[in-house]
């Protein structure tokens, strides 16, 4: 099967009202909505790295678009189109009816189109979605706001994918292989929020990152880790390792004041929110459990490690 027939016959649908141009022509056009900014990010699974070597492709096909909405919540934008460059090792039929199922589930669920990308051959599978979003002009969230005295935020339970990676097999594995997107949270969270990220390489390092970008630091209380029964059944350390250090939760974690947080609260969630610490003018991160300094020593995910 050529090229052109895979695109045809796994990839091109009828896309969005919105989309000028999709699928089919040398490039997609989209006409922005009057005073919206373009939010753009991209983000490259590659087989036996990001995911093990025999995940089922309908959730590869999911998990390569929901890591990339995840991206554009963490902003607090609205969703809107992807494009995929998929490199494969052969034409396998099977696999690429269940990856292009799961990848137009999650498109579905959240109101994206698949505007374009590229297919070429290669000896990795290597799968890269580069996804488009809107926001309104200077709302976005970013990682630089961070006060003191802000509460910590993370939405649903954290520590869930690392612990599904372990115990391949479990329920937890719904969870690494089909991760939800919060991007409903990220845009209520406009004009709220003083900064969000999304954990994807486990929430010590990528609270880190706010932290750095915001100049302030953090003290989280372990005892309101918002964790699933399964590791609430493990050994507190092993608990927390899950936790803090685990990638692939795509949960978001964001900063807001207590007047704010009073507000958010007001509003209809489609997830839990937990609190989980506060921001400090002393940089550096530090564990409290139970009301007392407990010195923890995590590290997340590093590509180059
Ligand atoms: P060109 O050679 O001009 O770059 P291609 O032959 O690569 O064009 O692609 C033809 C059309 O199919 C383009 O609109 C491109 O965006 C789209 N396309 C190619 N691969 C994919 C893919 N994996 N998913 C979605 N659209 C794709
Ligand atoms: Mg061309």
């Amino acid at each position: 099967m050529a090229e052109f027939s895979i695109i045809e016959h796994y990839f091109k649908r009828t896309s969005n009202t919105d989309v000028s141009l999709g699928i089919g022509d040398d490039s997609a056009i989209i006409t922005p909505p009057s005073s919206q900014q373009l939010v753009i990010c991209a983000d490259t699974l590659v087989a036996g790295r990001h995911f093990p070597l025999d995940t089922a492709a309908r959730a590869i096909g999911w998990k390569s678009v929901a890591v990339n909405l995840s991206d554009l919540a963490a902003m607090g934008a609205k969703p809107h189109s992807i494009l995929l460059a998929l490199s494969l090792p052969s034409v396998d039929h099977d696999w690429l009816a269940g990856f292009s199922q799961g990848l137009f589930d999650c498109c579905d669920q959240f109101g994206v189109s698949l505007i374009g990308g590229d297919t070429t051959q290669s000896t990795q599978l290597t799968i890269s979605v580069t996804a488009l979003g809107w926001i309104e002009q200077g709302q976005a969230i970013t990682r630089a706001g961070a006060q003191v005295g802000d509460y910590i935020c993370v939405s649903g339970q954290i520590g869930d994918a690392a612990f599904g990676l372990q115990h391949l097999g479990h329920p937890l594995q719904q969870r690494l292989d089909y991760p939800t997107p919060r991007c409903h949270l990220g845009q209520q969270l406009k004009g709220l929020a003083s900064s969000m990220i999304d954990i994807s390489d486990g929430l010590a390092q990528d609270l880190g990152h706010i932290l750095k970008a915001s100049n302030v630091g953090a003290k989280l209380q372990l005892e309101q880790l918002p964790l699933d029964a399964s590791l609430k059944q493990l050994d507190l350390q092993q608990a927390w390792h899950y936790a803090l250090a685990g990638g692939d939760d795509y949960e978001l974690c964001f900063t807001i004041s207590p007047q704010n947080f009073e507000e958010l609260s007001r509003q209809q969630l489609d997830v839990p929110l937990t609190i989980i610490g506060e921001i400090t003018q002393q940089t550096g991160l530090l564990f409290e459990y139970m009301g007392k300094a407990h010195p923890l020593h995590v590290h997340g995910y590093q590509h180059f490690a």
